[in-house]
């Protein structure tokens, strides 16, 4: 029913969307807000005209197929020009009256202002989407239960990803922690946890193959559901570098065995594991017998190789677990752990002896050296570990003293303190 005051054709002045009836496709009625709409003149410049020159030339064709298949379909999008020559997105609604006179009731809503904005969302969400691919980190946002729904190029140059195969995956499944044991995945609350935080871990690339990561998480929310950035980095250059000058600090570069500094680590480790567990560790000092001449022959060159030859052959003569170190020149030290008794460190030394022993074959030539082998243990020879190393240098020197290639255990030094002077 009307509203009081207004007759049904009044009704027709409330509307905001242009209707109007035609007859033989020309406009036989249509309301104020279609004059408008139009921005026709005055509603005498509209009737009569023919629908089909409202309508935007290329959208023209849609009107072939009839009014009566166009009724069919709930809107039918189209453009229309305005008196203006302005062309505008419009959506039309079409109703048959009367087949017999062919009149028909259409409704049109100018929808040009949601079609404006939609583009510029589409443009702004184009513009942002651009910065994500163009920006070097990767960059993923994550829903609450760990998958993740979109990534940026970065992140998937990153796992070495295939476009979109991040996306829907669980990133648990991506990350390893660093410390943890090998397959240990975090669950999603342990990855976001403590928002803002730096955190390394291992990133596990679509090949399975591993890289050093770092990540930062946010939590941000999105309507009612709660959604997380995390922002990742491939250190494992960085890694790499780090690693690299550790081990120049802590190894030798021609052998590549701990040097002088990690050895007094190990032996520290090692003396705190004998504390608390009891037991031995026997320290071996190694020095090469006539080795200078080898050098003094042959040249320096061969004299590195017959150094890199003796590290592989002591290396071969302990256990993994123990610990073979370049103190210098020709001068090497073996930490021996877990040793049960005294006469287990000797068989090692004389094993060492009897290897380095055998002729190095170096770059054509044969070099003939041979090793002193000196030998202490804690507790047995020393309260702490100056001792026992003294000790073990001691027996070394008493071992070239007699005459070189051998070894002598310091508890078994006739005359210990007379070394001392001898040294
Ligand atoms: P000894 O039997 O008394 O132990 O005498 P040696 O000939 O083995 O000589 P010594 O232990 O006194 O000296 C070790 C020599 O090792 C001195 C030095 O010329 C040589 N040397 C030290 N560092 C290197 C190195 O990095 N490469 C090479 N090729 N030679 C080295
Ligand atoms: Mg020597």
């Amino acid at each position: 029913m009307a509203p009081k005051g207004i007759d049904d054709r009044g009704l027709l002045h409330l509307v905001s969307s242009l209707v109007c009836t035609l007859t033989d496709d020309r406009i036989t009625t249509i309301n104020p807000e279609g004059v408008r709409m139009l921005a026709a003149p005055s509603v005498e410049d509209v009737l009569n005209m023919p629908f089909t020159d409202l309508i935007a030339e290329d959208y023209r064709f849609l009107l072939e197929v009839g009014w009566e298949l166009l009724a069919e379909e709930d809107v039918v999008p189209l453009k229309l020009r305005r008196f203006n020559g302005e062309i505008f997105d419009a959506e039309l609604r079409v109703r048959p009256l009367d087949g017999a006179h062919h009149r028909v009731f259409l409704e049109v809503r100018d929808i040009s202002k949601y079609v404006r904005s939609a583009q510029a969302l589409r443009e702004r969400e184009e513009r942002l989407q651009n910065i994500l691919h163009s920006v070097a980190e990767g960059i993923v946002t994550v829903a609450e239960d760990g998958r993740i729904e979109t990534s940026n190029n970065a992140a998937e140059q990153m796992f070495k990803a295939p476009p979109r195969w991040l996306i829907g995956r669980n990133v648990s499944s991506l990350i390893k922690s660093l410390d943890g044991v090998d397959d240990q995945h975090p669950s999603p609350a342990t990855i976001f946890a403590e928002p803002g935080a730096v955190k390394e871990a291992w990133g596990v690339r679509s090949d399975n193959s591993v890289f050093a990561l770092e990540f930062v998480c946010n939590a941000l929310r999105h309507g009612r559901q709660k959604l997380y950035t995390a922002i990742l980095r491939d250190i494992s250059e960085r890694k790499e570098n780090e690693e690299r000058i550790r081990k120049l600090a802590h190894h030798d570069s021609l052998t590549g065995l701990p040097n002088r500094n990690l050895l007094h680590d190990r032996m520290a480790q090692a003396l705190a594991r004998v504390r608390r567990h009891g037991g031995r560790l026997a320290i071996l000092f190694v020095d090469l017998d006539k080795f200078k001449p080898i050098n003094d022959k042959y040249g320096h060159k061969v004299g590195d190789y017959v150094l890199m030859e003796v590290a592989k052959r002591l290396l071969e003569s302990v256990r993994n677990s123990d610990t073979v170190a370049r103190l210098g020149g020709d001068e090497f030290a073996v930490i021996l752990e877990e040793v049960a008794r005294p006469s287990e460190a000797a068989k090692v030394a004389a094993k060492i002896v009897s290897y380095l022993a055998a002729p190095i074959e170096a770059m054509d030539n044969v070099c003939n050296i041979g090793a002193s082998v000196g030998v202490a243990l804690y507790p047995d020879d020393g309260a702490d570990l100056d001792d026992v190393v003294k000790a073990a240098d001691l027996a070394m020197y008493r071992v070239k003293n007699a005459g070189r290639n051998g070894y002598r255990m310091y508890s078994e030094l006739s005359d210990p303190l007379g070394e001392i002077a001898d040294a």
